[in-house]
């Protein structure tokens, strides 16, 4: 860091994404990503069309990609706002709402990008607790009259609330923002975009880079009311107009067009899912219930370091965390059905070392 960084940022501490090594070949289940190729059909569009023409700027409304994720979601064009993945639609929400004079709250355990940009805008938050079993209690948020960020399912414990249970935290804080953030949905959880006709106070947040096999393309997109959708394309304005390239307009509108390929793979994940949770009860690891691709586990006993540890020099890259709350846990990603296999063959190798 310089002398010159402005005093307010001096404290800052960036968000760490996991690991992203280019060298040895892990099998890497540390961030999520889909271990499935992008469809066919997003391979093709990548290279003709708009997306070669890479001497023009790209069109900066999206407007074809707008209008086919409205026709997806069953909403108007002007409910949707593009985002360079959607962490850079939540960076446009905490620019938009949530500054010193408008507190937001979010769980204490939950994506940690939340903190990050609550620190970048001064933003007045709090991180509240979830409760012993690592679940989000409704109670929190209902009526809080406070600002609120959620993950639905949520990161990285994978649990889901049920749709009831956000309607009430959406109906109950009519004066202030809630953030939905379904970055999982498509892994089991149920989607509220059908609240947005009613209730003019929520944001929608959704990404290409999970269940559609895009994220190094980086799209994301909010879902939302005109009058929200509007705010954080005034801020997408006032930063990056072209915030989504030529290329990646088309890979996510083919994407759209490749329903049939992605629920198929999402199907896969569900039950890679569910075969590992099996897996891990019978090498007696605790774990949650997860809608997500991934799973949170813990072994009692062993260390979550010492864990991911042994794993990596096995060649499996995992996700820990050093919040003392969870630094037992790691969050797995799930994988192809050989690549859970192997893991599995690892953690019972390594179990039975480490007794
Ligand atoms: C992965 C993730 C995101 C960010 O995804 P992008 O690649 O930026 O679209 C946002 N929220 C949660 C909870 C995530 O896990």
């Amino acid at each position: 860091m310089s002398k010159f960084i402005s005093a307010r940022l001096k404290e800052l501490e960036a968000y760490v994404p996991g690991e992203q090594p280019q060298t040895m070949r892990y099998i890497k289940l540390n961030t999520n990503e889909s271990p499935f190729e992008p469809s066919p059909e997003v391979k093709a569009a990548v290279t003709s069309g708009r997306a070669a023409s890479l001497q023009l700027y790209p069109e900066p409304d999206c407007t074809e990609l707008s209008d086919a994720l409205a026709g997806r979601y069953g909403v108007g064009r002007e409910n949707i706002v593009l985002g360079n993945g959607s962490d850079e639609i939540l960076n446009f929400c905490f620019a938009a709402y949530f500054d010193r004079l408008s507190p937001v709250i979010f769980p204490d355990i939950t994506y940690g990008f939340y903190k990050v940009f609550g620190d970048l805008y001064g933003s007045d938050y709090t991180q509240v607790p979830l409760d012993s079993g690592l679940r989000v209690n409704p109670d929190d948020y209902i009526g809080a009259n406070k600002n609120i960020v959620l993950a639905n399912p949520n990161a990285p414990t994978g649990i889901a609330l049920g749709l009831s249970d956000i309607e009430k935290i959406v109906s109950s804080n009519p004066d202030n923002i809630v953030v939905i953030d379904e970055a999982y949905v498509d892994f089991g959880g149920e989607s509220c975009v059908p609240l947005i006709k009613k209730y003019k106070n929520l944001i929608v947040v959704m990404t290409f880079s999970k269940s559609r096999s895009l994220a190094g393309a980086r799209v994301g997109f909010a879902i939302a009311d005109s009058g929200l959708a509007a705010d954080l394309n005034k801020i997408k304005y006032s930063t990056n107009p072209y915030n989504i390239n030529s290329m990646s307009q088309q890979a996510a509108k083919a994407a759209l067009e490749s329903d049939e390929y992605y629920s198929a793979n999402c199907n896969r994940i569900i039950d890679n899912r569910n075969a590992f949770c099996r897996r891990l009860e019978k090498l007696g690891f605790d774990y949650l219930p997860s809608s997500a691709n991934f799973v949170f586990a813990r072994k009692s006993g062993v260390s979550g370091l010492e864990l991911y540890t042994r794993l990596k020099e096995n060649g499996i890259l995992v996700r820990r965390f050093d919040n003392p709350r969870i630094s037992d846990w790691l969050r797995i990603t799930i994988g192809t059905k050989e690549q859970m296999e192997t893991l599995a063959g690892a953690l019972s190798g390594l179990t039975e070392e480490m007794k």
